[in-house]
Order: structure tokens, then C-alpha cells, then sequence
């Protein structure tokens, strides 16, 4: 009840942000749709709530950053710097067309100790592609990934956040996990940093999954971001931790 109170108030602080409220509305559908269609994998709220039922375990709020799109020069290395001098490990969902164009930059991210996962070869709507177009998207990027890192990547986020039963077979047969979407902001295009930030608040603790993303297009934006997020989220009390 308060915390209805509460959120009504917050919007009426924003009136302006219509363009948001569509894409919050927009987001609720493809999430209740995902979470009944979608193959099993990591979302945010299911994560929450296995947690908070764990027995004798103290409620806490522990958040996961991901970015997706990288690596790109305009911004990895910004954010690497930005999450050493925070302190908070994160975790990276790398196009594998980038991790070929800049493999110094996966290297850092892998030395700093974030998890390095794949988000896809060239970015392409899944569900669409022939079954050995799929498993290439998704083995040669592992590949190039593992070349870097010595590691195979565990973790897959589809582009678009969407599979398919394929993809999910796919996944299974190479021991990776599919990670949805969580808090997203629309923030691929330029809305402005504080857009990004608010945006982003307005969705936690609920949901657990922190959604940004990297790209020449949007430049520094969401480092800037990121760094709004970072401390306001401690202001809160909730912690990070990579997925
Ligand atoms: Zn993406």
C-alpha cells in the first residue's frame, strides 16, 4: 500500500516522462509474455524471489550490472576504470564482430575480473536464423572469446532478449545459461545520461538484472550513467555482484 503511495507520488515528480511510462508498459508485456513462453533462463524477479524464500537467510538486496554491445572504445576501458575505483564487478555481454575488432579490450575486461559472456556474433533476432546459422552465432564467438580468455563463456544473453526452443537446445548442449533482460532504459539511443540513471532507479530492487549498453552511437552516456546508478544504489544500500 505505501509502496504504491510511494510510486504514484514519484511519477507525478516526472510527469514529463511519457516517452518512458510506453516503454515501462511496453517492457511489463514482453516480460509476463517471456516469463510464461520464453525457455528457461535467468530473470530477474525469478532469481528475487528464490532468494528471498531461502530459509534463515537475511533479506538483502544484491544487484547484477550487465552491459551489452561491447566491446567499443568509446566505452569499455571507461567502464573498467569506473568499476575498479567502485569496487563493483560486473558483467559483459560482447558482440563477437567487436571482440575480433578490439580483443585488448575483452583482455582488460577478462584481467579486471568481470565475467565475459556472449551476446551473439553479429546481433541478430534468433529465433530467425536456421539451426546452424544459430550455433554458428553462438560458437564463434565463444571461440574468439576463449582465445582471449582461456575460458568458454557460460552465460548467453540473446540479442533483442528473446529465444526460441532451439536456441534453448542450443544453449543446453554447450552448458551455457540464457540471461534475459532485467531494468532496461531505452538507453542504446541518446536520451542523456540522468534519463538513463532515473530510468534505471525507477525499476529497482524489483527487478535485479541492471540492463546497459555500449556503442560508438551512444558514446559515454552510459559510463555516466553507470556512475549515477552506482551511487545512488549505495545511497539505498543495495550492493553489487556479478551474476
Ligand atoms: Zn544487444
Amino acid at each position: 500500500m505505501h509502496d504504491r503511495r510511494l510510486a504514484r507520488q514519484k511519477l507525478k515528480e516526472d510527469p514529463h516522462d511519457f516517452e518512458h511510462r510506453l516503454h515501462q508498459a511496453k517492457m511489463g508485456l514482453i516480460t509476463y509474455l517471456g516469463k510464461r513462453f520464453l525457455p528457461g533462463g535467468y530473470w530477474s524477479k525469478n532469481r528475487m524471489e528464490a532468494r528471498e524464500q531461502a530459509p534463515g537467510q537475511e533479506k538483502k538486496t544484491v544487484l547484477h550490472l550487465t552491459f551489452d554491445d561491447g566491446p567499443s572504445p568509446e566505452s569499455t576501458r571507461e567502464l573498467l576504470a569506473l568499476l575498479e575505483e567502485e569496487q563493483v564487478a560486473a558483467c559483459f555481454f560482447f558482440i563477437g564482430e567487436n571482440v575480433r575488432r578490439y580483443p585488448e579490450l575483452v583482455q582488460a575486461t577478462f584481467k579486471a575480473g568481470h565475467i565475459v559472456a556472449n551476446h551473439s556474433l553479429s546481433h541478430p533476432f534468433m529465433p530467425a536464423l536456421s539451426l546452424p546459422k544459430m550455433e554458428h552465432e553462438i560458437d564463434e564467438t565463444n571461440r574468439e572469446l576463449e582465445a582471449i580468455t582461456g575460458e568458454k563463456p557460460a552465460l548467453f544473453r540473446p540479442p533483442f532478449g528473446i529465444i526460441d526452443a532451439r536456441c534453448a537446445e542450443v544453449l543446453k548442449e554447450r552448458r551455457m545459461s540464457p540471461v534475459y533482460w532485467g531494468a532496461v532504459a531505452d538507453d542504446w539511443h541518446r536520451v542523456g545520461d540522468d534519463r538513463v540513471a532515473k530510468r534505471i532507479m525507477k525499476q529497482l530492487p524489483q527487478e535485479e538484472l541492471i540492463v546497459l549498453h555500449e556503442g560508438a552511437h551512444i558514446g559515454r552516456q552510459n559510463v555516466l550513467a553507470t556512475k549515477k546508478i552506482i551511487d545512488k544504489c549505495r545511497d539505498l544500500g543495495y550492493s553489487f555482484d556479478a551474476i
